[in-house]
């Protein structure tokens, strides 16, 4: 291996602290701490894993986690009418509800409902339409998190040819859009994209979030390139044994890559931590504060 690890865990640790400090800032300011409330629909094991690791994350920076459990049976108009109950809640600065949502309710009406200023998630379309057009938004917390260890890592990314893989609303159009502010050259490719191998072999930067294990290969990576490995995926080892990989054929890409995130352990810890950034963030801006510089 000759590339750097680009260490998400020990980033994300030291931004933890960061907004630690930024809750205790708020709290003199506001009288009050930061709080996040976490909806969670069904019993799905994954999702709960997470939310339970929220509310954890939460607590430890300072912050108030309030979390709704409902049955897998909720119907779409009583979820709308927590979220409005949440919109309406003086002490809740962020809402997440966590996706999936079960069958019978519609993900986009129920994001619609959340008010755009305590949308910690970015996923509301004048989150969206604000980071499109360069305002001030709240950010999709996979790629913005991807973004700062990229700029932790390379420093200015001005003129740089980034390939983002996967266009999805929640991490590969946002990561597109961060790119494209940061002044690189952008190109955002999807299971249509002719030749992949060669739109990639042309990136400084690769962002992969395309959900299909190691499937970029070493060979389609330029000499020198920074990659970003989005991809989560368990795949079974024999013996009845899982491990998680990312979209990245790792040591292939570590051969030839001047730095590469580790999956587990790079892109995946930064997500809980953007979140726990956004919500202080949401909380300063929903009370008129100045912007706090740490964050
Ligand atoms: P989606 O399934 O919503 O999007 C996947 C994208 O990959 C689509 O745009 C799709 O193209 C594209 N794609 C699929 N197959 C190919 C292919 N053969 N070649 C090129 N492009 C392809 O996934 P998400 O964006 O939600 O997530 C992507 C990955 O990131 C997953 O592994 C997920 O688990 C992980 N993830 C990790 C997070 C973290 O915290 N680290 C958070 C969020 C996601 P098309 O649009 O044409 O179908």
């Amino acid at each position: 291996m000759t590339a750097e690890l680009i260490d998400g865990k020990a980033f994300a640790q030291q931004l933890r602290g960061r907004v630690a400090d930024a809750a205790s800032r708020f709290h003199k300011d506001a009288g009050r701490i930061p709080g996040l409330a976490v909806v969670l629909v069904g019993e799905d094991p994954a999702s709960s894993v997470y939310v339970k690791s929220k509310g954890k994350a939460c607590l430890e920076a300072g912050m108030k986690s309030i979390e709704h459990r409902l049955p897998d049976t909720t119907n779409q108009a009583d979820l709308i009418a927590l979220v409005e109950q949440l919109n309406a809640d003086d002490h809740v600065d962020g809402i997440l509800v966590q996706l999936p949502l079960p069958g019978q309710i519609d993900d986009k009406a129920v994001i619609a409902a959340i008010d755009p200023a305590k949308d910690v998630d970015g996923f509301h379309v004048v989150n969206a339409g604000r980071l499109a057009v360069g305002e001030d938004a709240l950010v999709p917390c996979t790629p913005l998190g991807c973004l700062m260890l990229l700029k932790d890592r390379m420093g200015d990314l001005t003129g740089l040819d980034a390939v983002v893989i996967g266009r999805s609303n929640i991490v590969g159009k946002p990561m597109a859009q961060l790119l494209l502010a940061e002044s690189c050259t952008v190109t955002i490719a999807h299971s249509r994209t002719k030749d992949l191998a060669a739109v990639v072999r042309r990136a400084d930067i690769v962002v992969a979030a395309v959900g299909r294990p190691e499937m970029v290969k070493g060979d389609w990576i330029k000499p020198g390139a920074v990659v970003i490995d989005v991809g989560i995926n368990r795949v079974d080892v024999g013996e009845g044994k899982t491990k998680l990989v990312g979209d990245v054929a790792f040591d292939e890409a570590a051969a030839i890559a001047s730095a590469v995130t580790p999956v587990p352990g790079g892109v995946g810890p930064m997500t809980i931590a953007v979140l726990l950034r956004n919500t202080v963030v949401a909380a300063r801006a929903r009370l008129g504060l100045a912007k706090d510089a740490s964050l």
